[in-house]
């Protein structure tokens, strides 16, 4: 598709000039590279705002339905080149500026990434947002504007040491402040009740109230038709309560706490993988981003849907608003739509109730019980009293109808109920409140039913329903690898960029020797540029003739890079002691753990512990060698996937909900190596069995081992002591604590806590799958056979199809 912005480099290059001079008061010739990108960002903005005026105008005229996605993360990953390529207008403005004596490579390399996100979570609704722009939908990201992303990771004697993330620091050329649409939230004070003539209403009296301050970021669809918007929102005091007498006192911090302590609100994105700490500030957040989007929204309806004689016509708001809730972080949505209906517009209770849970939807996307929400009542009362009372409101009738319906289930009231045992359930509150529960893949939604919300699926199961996680093909695929790109669409075509079903028609190359000759090529110039920058940021030197084995996730016991790193000591092992030759490869890892969560700490450690051992070992160093990438995050993962050949997937079966580097790394036409687990179980069926390496214990037996206590670690230990056992005792043996010392606290998870996560079980199936792979790869039309029909068949995880889906069975757009 070509439906290039600009109309010539020419014209671009007269409009840029332009622009540099006056966003930066120069000449281009005078402008550095980081002037030069922020005023090419400006144009890009200027463009993508005029589109948006448009489409803004279009859905008012014709009453077209918005979709809201509440998200406390977006990990939207630099913009400019998607922008480009989404727009049209990425050739042009390459060779338009190569004419000019620099390069769009040179300017982007100016991009921050912001870290509004923890991963999976995050990312995906950056690319929902890139899909709903594709697909014409009007969507707006509702998010935080963090004053720090989530911190930078740098690695020292093996550990990861944690920096602050100072994104802003010189400003972002992507976002505009609109202080004219700041909403006031207020935390605390004290729920008054008045009465007159028999009716009684609620006035909250006193409190905090601090004022939310948008940005909104564009967000361009391919094909340069619709421009959304990502609106993050700043906390910031509602008046200037500067103490000029203390700060003449000297006393500078005081003068201004006011506003330091408003601020701390939108000052850090907390992780996500440590378990919720019931911290008060997490609240706020929650509230925050919850009750600035809802007043946002209300003002606008308001606006388009106030009658002349001056009454709102409240019940076309489900029909044109959807409000979509990712994860619990947004369950406040629906108490305090019912408070903003009632306390402020005078609806009543019922009136209200049936608006809020047909506006509201919520998708689950852990099975992890750590990660279910719940906020203490007290601590919720006090912080939020109205809400609360909402809450407790919403709680009352649905226990009331609860008794009426089905008086005998009273465990199943247990189950479901919002308040209980002195917490507030947020996942109970998300789904109550929601018309639609969904879960992430399809062996997620069945475990979502059967077990983890199996209360709420026996009373309502027509409410259950699966939409299976999807990523950008324009961004993973297109920009992240553009050798692979253009072979696919000197073959095919363009239109997979517009439409990842075209795909498909790459199954006419499964033995054609050119195609799968030049699909080598590419790879190579992939795995050289990753080596390059893995020799820039860790020192460590790859042979790009070796396989490239890449494990790039969060770091959770769950996910299981312990194992990973337990086939690299194996294969070590024997390679020094026994003479084995395994296929050459290279062992890439990346990825952050929580800053508390001390156990995935120290299997970072481990992985850097152990590359330093082999990477030095003149007897293993020509065969293997072991790569840390630090700092994971959207920019390196564009390196990283289109250079992979396996892409390790190798959960314990039933805890990872979806994935979605799997998606990632099969359209870039890497070999999975995984559990049957999340996404990995509909790659299986749709690459075929044949082209994937599936191994270990299933759902169903990780389920039997728990129920029936019979898994003993110590017995798998005794079973292997030459090969497993060996590596367990490497732990705390000194021979990997060269850098920083043994591994007990991973040895003690493993032989005393009786490895929760069946390390020790998988160990044979995983180490034999993964040879059984490299003798494969001795045959690299074989191999890129398989591997094409990976990518060919790849397209069904678009987040384009994702989203068809939401907006037929869930917003109805
Ligand atoms: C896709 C992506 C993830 C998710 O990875 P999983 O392996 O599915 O957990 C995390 N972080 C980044 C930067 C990503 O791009």
């Amino acid at each position: 598709m070509k439906n290039d912005i600009f109309e010539s480099t020419g014209q671009f290059k007269k409009e840029y000039r332009r622009m540099v001079e006056s966003e930066v008061g120069k000449d281009f010739e005078d402008a550095d590279d980081y002037e030069r990108f922020a005023a090419l960002c400006n144009l890009v903005a200027y463009r993508a705002r005029a589109i948006h005026v448009k489409n803004d105008n279009a859905i008012v005229a014709q009453r077209k339905k918005r979709v809201f996605y509440f998200s406390l993360e977006f990990l939207i990953g630099p913009l400019l080149e998607n922008y480009l390529l989404n727009l049209g207008a990425l050739e042009t403005v390459q060779e338009a500026l190569e004419e000019m004596g620099t390069s769009l490579e040179r300017l982007s390399a100016c991009e921050v990434d912001p870290g509004l996100g923890n991963g999976g979570l995050g990312r995906l609704a950056a690319c929902f947002l890139d899909s709903m722009a594709h697909e014409g939908i009007a969507g707006y990201g509702n998010g935080m504007r963090y004053r720090y992303g989530l911190f930078r990771q740098v690695i020292k004697d093996g550990r990861q040491v944690e920096e602050t993330d100072n994104w802003l620091a010189k400003g972002y050329p992507w976002e505009v402040r609109r202080p004219e649409s700041a909403v006031e939230v207020t935390f605390g004070g004290e729920v008054v009740r008045h009465e007159e003539d028999g009716k009684y209403w609620f006035t909250l009296e006193g409190g905090e109230t601090v004022k939310a301050v948008p940005y909104d970021i564009p967000v361009v669809g391919y094909g340069g038709q619709t421009v959304n918007k990502l609106r993050i929102w700043s906390a910031e005091p509602a008046q200037e309560n500067f103490d000029l007498d203390a700060f003449n006192d000297g006393q500078y911090a005081n003068a201004s706490k006011f506003r330091t302590d408003v601020e701390a609100i939108s000052t850090i994105l907390y992780p996500n993988d440590a378990g919720e700490h019931g911290r008060i500030l997490r609240l706020k957040q929650e509230y925050l981003f919850v009750a600035a989007g809802i007043g946002s929204i209300m003002r606008t309806f308001k606006r388009e849907n106030t009658r002349a004689d001056g009454t709102v016509d409240w019940d076309m708001f489900p029909e044109l608003i959807a409000i979509h809730t990712n994860d619990t972080h947004p369950a406040m949505c629906g108490a305090e739509l019912l408070r903003v209906l009632i306390d402020e517009e005078g609806l009543d209770y019922d009136r209200a109730w049936d608006i809020v849970t047909r506006t509201i939807s919520y998708t689950n996307h852990t099975v992890l019980p750590e990660a279910l929400e719940k906020w203490p009542i007290d601590v919720f009362h006090r912080l939020l009293p109205r809400i609360y009372m909402y809450i407790e409101e919403i709680d009352r009738r649905y226990r009331e109808d609860f008794i009426a319906k089905h008086g005998d289930r009273m465990d199943l009231l247990c189950e479901t109920a919002i308040l209980w045992d002195g917490q507030v359930r947020m996942a109970n509150l998300s789904i109550i409140c929601s018309h639609s529960v969904n879960g992430v893949a399809k062996i997620h939604t069945d475990i979502l039913e059967r077990e983890v919300l199996n209360g709420f699926y026996q009373l309502d199961p027509e409410k259950f329903n699966n939409k299976t996680n999807g990523i950008s093909f324009r961004r993973f695929l297109g920009n992240a690898n553009p050798s692979y790109s253009r072979l696919i669409t000197s073959a095919i075509g363009d239109g997979w960029l517009d439409d990842a079903s075209e795909l498909h028609k790459l199954s006419a190359f499964y033995k054609d020797s050119v195609f799968l000759d030049a699909m080598t090529d590419s790879k190579r110039l992939n795995k050289e540029r990753l080596a390059a920058y893995i020799k820039k940021t860790t020192g460590v030197e790859l042979d790009c003739d070796s396989v490239f084995d890449v494990q790039v996730k969060r770091f959770h016991a769950y996910k299981r890079q312990l194992l990973n790193i337990f086939k690299v000591m194996d294969v070590y092992n024997r390679i020094v002691n026994w003479g084995y030759t395994p296929r050459p490869t290279s062992f890439i890892f990346a990825g952050k753990a929580a800053q508390s969560y001390t156990y995935a700490k120290e299997v970072i450690r481990l992985i850097n512990s152990v590359a330093h051992v082999v990477n030095n070992d003149p007897r293993a160093n020509q065969i293997i060698k072991v790569a840390f990438v630090p700092n994971f995050s959207v920019s390196n993962a564009e390196l990283i996937y289109p250079a992979a050949e396996i892409s390790e997937q190798i959960s314990t079966a039933g805890m990872e909900a979806s994935g979605t580097s799997n998606m990632k790394l099969m359209a870039n036409a890497a070999i999975t190596l995984g559990t049957l687990d999340g996404a990995n179980v509909e790659i299986a069926q749709l690459a075929g069995r044949d082209n994937i390496e599936i191994f270990g214990l299933t759902v169903d037996e990780v389920e039997a081992l728990k129920s029936s206590n019979s898994y003993f670690a110590w017995d798998e230990y005794n079973r292997d002591r030459d090969r497993l056992g060996r590596v367990v005792d490497e732990l705390i043996d000194g021979t990997f604590a060269g850098l920083s010392g043994n591994f007990n606290l991973i040895y003690d998870g493993l032989m005393h806590k009786n490895d929760a996560d069946f390390v020790l079980k998988d160990f044979h199936s995983y180490v034999d799958a993964w040879e059984h792979l490299g003798s494969i790869y001795g045959d690299r039309r074989r191999w890129n056979a398989m591997a094409l029909a990976n990518t060919a068949n790849s397209g069904f995880f678009s987040s384009d199809r994702t989203i068809r889906e939401y907006a037929e069975d869930i917003w109805h757009v």
